[in-house]
């Protein structure tokens, strides 16, 4: 089968490394451009169910808003974007099969559009844009992290923002997606991350977030985050040896869950500095067996 000039069709019928493959490299950036540009301003389209006609939804609804059908002045209802995390898991897939020399010339597009969608916002409608736009971010950046340098400052500050979001599902994206990054970033803004979570674990009303993130830095990053033991082992030991009486017993478990593994990842991560800190936690092992 011969599909002529690529259009945005053309990744329905054709299996995207395939795609990737057949076409050639200026082809293969337009559907990629494309898609990104899709995933992160989707156009949309409603079908009027009064009298099934077509119009497009102006640009500033968000969903579950009403418009007007244009031929019959009906209300309708502005629908969930459907279509994003299919478009991400077609971009993580071209991420995956892309030869590298291409990898990098679209990286750089698509990183760009991935930064756009994931603009802070804690409207409840964003979410599953943000959370699709770090998984492609992820991805990219497994693969194509030193390729993006020049976005990385600007990543680590959204990721960081969303570190502090309302929504669980949301933080713990932040929180997952800043592992893969934290690998390519240069020694300052390394330096940047860990500070803000030694302090954060010290001072924040949500330390566990930052203790999660010490789990996902270890798996990451675990010789860099060695150099930083000293100033966070002991604050994890604290919080697992005092107990806070103004917390509710399920609280208590959580932040001890949470200490427990980064300890982990800490041991099995960072190995060549951990010596100093192994007597303590076997102590402390000894002690929550009890
Ligand atoms: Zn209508």
């Amino acid at each position: 089968m011969s599909c002529g000039r690529p259009n945005l069709l053309c990744f329905r019928f054709f299996s995207l490394s395939v795609m990737v493959q057949s076409f050639d490299p200026e082809e293969v950036q337009t559907i990629v451009e494309k898609m990104s540009e899709m995933l992160v301003e989707p156009t949309r389209s409603l079908n009027c169910y009064m009298c099934e006609a077509q119009f497009s939804i102006p640009a500033a609804k968000s969903p579950g808003e009403q418009v007007k059908c244009s031929g019959c002045n009906a209300t309708n209802k502005v629908p969930q974007h459907d279509s994003s995390d299919s478009l991400a898991a077609a971009l993580k897939s071209v991420l995956g099969s892309i030869s590298d020399s291409l990898g990098k010339q679209v990286a750089g597009t698509i990183i760009s559009l991935c930064i756009k969608g994931l603009a802070y916002s804690e409207d409840e409608h964003k979410q599953s844009l943000q959370l699709d736009c770090m998984d492609v971010c992820k991805t990219l950046l497994s693969r194509f992290g030193p390729d993006v340098s020049a976005r990385h400052k600007e990543l680590l500050s959204v990721l960081k923002a969303f570190l502090e979001h309302p929504d669980e599902v949301v933080r713990k994206g932040g929180i997952t997606s800043i592992g893969p990054l934290v690998v390519w970033l240069d020694g300052d803004m390394f330096k940047e991350v860990m500070e803000l979570v030694i302090q954060k674990i010290e001072e924040s009303k949500n330390k566990e977030v930052y203790i999660q993130t010490v789990s996902v830095l270890c798996k990451a990053a675990g010789v860099r985050v060695s150099e930083y033991l000293q100033k966070i082992v002991p604050q994890l030991f604290k919080f697992c040896f005092t107990e806070d009486e103004s917390k509710e017993d399920s609280a208590k478990e959580e932040l001890w869950e949470n200490c427990l593994q980064a300890l982990e990842a800490i041991v099995f991560r960072c190995p060549n500095k951990v010596g100093p800190f192994v007597g303590e936690l076997i102590s402390l092992a000894r002690g929550m067996m009890k």
